[in-house]
C-alpha cells in the first residue's frame, strides 16, 4: 500500500536536495504519495507562520516526514529551531534520533542513538533581572527515568540487531552527578536484560578524542540530547563531510510519523549552484524507507550511494547517477 509523506522542502538548498531524494525513493519502487508543506524560514519571513495546530494535527493521519533544511540568515535565531523542529519533536514525540556514520574507506561504522526530546532542549529555565547588570539566566536539564530508559531501550535494541553487539554511554557522569546518576543507573539495569550485548561508558570529553584517534572502537552509542547533537556534528566532520551525515528522527513506538533528514543546514552560500551534495538527503530517505518497512530499497539506495559518492557532478547529476543505480 502506497505511504503518505508529508515534504518539508524549507529553505536554501533544501528544497533541491529532496527532489534527488524522492527521485531516488520512485527509481528504488518505493510507493509514496506526497504532501507538500511550505514551512521554514521563507514562509516566516513572509507571513509570520511557523507552524500551526492545524498542520501538526495532519501530519499525525501521515506515514513519515521528510525535511529537507530550515533556516535563513534574516530570521533570528531560535524562532525556526523551537518553533518548529523543536515542536516537531515534542509534538509528535520524537525521541531517538538516529545517526549512522560510515568512514570513507570503510573502516568504521557505527551509530549514534541521541535522546531527543529532554535535556537541555526541553525548554526548563528563565530570567531574573534581565538587561539589567544583576541579570540572571538559568538553563535546567531535564531528565526523566521514563525518557532515559526508552531511548537506552531502542539503543540497546539496535546493538542487538547489529554484529557488533556493543553498546557505550557517554556522558559525563564524574560532574553533571545528577543527570549522570540517573542515566548510568538505567543503562546498567537495562543491561542485565541484553546479556548479549557488550556495554562501556566514555566520558564525553574521551569520547570527542576517540571519534578522531579511534572511531572504529564504536559500535552504538547512546548519549543524552546535548552531548548527541555536538557529537554527531563531529561524526559527521570525520566520516566524510556534512553532505553525507543522514539522520532519522524516531518515535519507535509508531503512535505518529517518524522525521528523516538530512543533518546539513539550508546552506544558502551555494544555493541554486548545484554544488549541493545530496548524498546525505538520500541516504535519510534510506533510512525512511528502511522504517517503513522497505528494506531492500534501503540497502539498494545505500549500496548506490556507496557507489557514486567519489563522482564529481551536480546536484542533479549525482541524484540520477544514484537513481539509474538502484
Ligand atoms: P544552518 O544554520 O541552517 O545550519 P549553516 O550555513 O550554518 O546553516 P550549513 O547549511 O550546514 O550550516 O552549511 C555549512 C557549510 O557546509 C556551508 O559552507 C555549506 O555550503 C556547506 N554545506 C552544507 N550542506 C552541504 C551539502 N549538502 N553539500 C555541499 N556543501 C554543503
Amino acid at each position: 500500500m502506497s505511504k503518505i509523506i508529508g515534504v518539508i522542502g524549507g529553505d536554501g538548498i533544501g528544497p533541491e536536495v529532496l527532489t534527488e531524494g524522492l527521485k531516488v525513493l520512485d527509481a528504488a519502487g518505493v510507493e509514496l504519495d506526497t504532501v507538500s508543506y511550505d514551512l521554514g524560514g521563507d514562509r516566516y519571513l513572509r507571513d509570520a507562520t511557523v507552524l500551526t495546530d492545524a498542520i501538526v494535527q495532519e501530519w499525525r493521519g501521515l506515514d513519515a516526514l521528510y525535511l529537507g533544511a530550515v533556516g535563513t540568515p534574516d530570521v533570528p535565531p531560535g524562532v525556526i529551531e523551537r518553533g518548529l523542529l523543536l515542536r516537531m519533536r515534542f509534538e509528535l514525540d520524537l525521541y531517538v534520533n538516529r545517526r549512522p556514520f560510515h568512514a570513507p574507506d570503510d573502516s568504521f561504522d557505527f551509530e549514534v542513538i541521541r535522546e531527543n526530546t529532554e535535556g537541555s532542549y526541553a525548554g526548563e529555565g528563565g530570567f531574573l533581572r534581565k538587561n539589567t547588570p544583576a541579570e540572571i539566566a538559568t538553563q535546567g536539564s531535564v531528565n526523566t527515568r521514563f525518557g532515559v530508559e526508552r531511548c537506552i531501550r531502542y539503543a540497546f535494541d539496535l546493538a542487538r540487531s547489529r554484529p557488533g553487539r556493543h553498546l557505550t554511554l557517554v556522558h559525563k557522569t564524574n560532574v553533571l552527578t545528577f543527570a549522570g546518576d540517573l542515566w548510568q543507573r538505567t543503562f546498567n539495569e537495562v543491561a542485565t536484560e541484553y546479556t548479549d550485548v557488550a556495554t562501556a561508558y566514555n566520558h564525553v570529553d574521551a569520547a570527542c578524542i576517540y571519534f578522531v584517534q579511534d572511531p572504529k572502537s564504536y559500535d552504538v552509542i547512546v548519549t543524552d540530547n546535548l552531548f548527541g547533537d555536538i557529537l554527531t556534528d563531529l561524526g559527521g566532520a570525520v566520516s566524510g563531510g556534512i553532505g553525507l551525515a543522514a539522520s532519522a528522527n524516531l518515535n519507535p513506538d509508531r503512535t505518529g510519523p517518524s522525521m528523516f533528514e538530512p543533518v546539513h543546514g539550508s546552506a544558502p552560500d551555494i544555493v541554486g549552484t548545484g554544488k549541493a551534495n545530496p548524498i546525505a538527503a538520500i541516504l535519510s530517505a534510506a533510512m525512511m524507507a528502511e522504517f517503513l518497512g522497505e528494506a531492500s530499497a534501503a540497502s539498494r539506495i545505500r549500496e548506490a550511494c556507496a557507489e557514486v559518492k567519489n563522482h564529481q557532478g551536480t546536484t542533479t547529476e549525482i541524484g540520477d547517477a544514484i537513481a539509474e543505480r538502484v
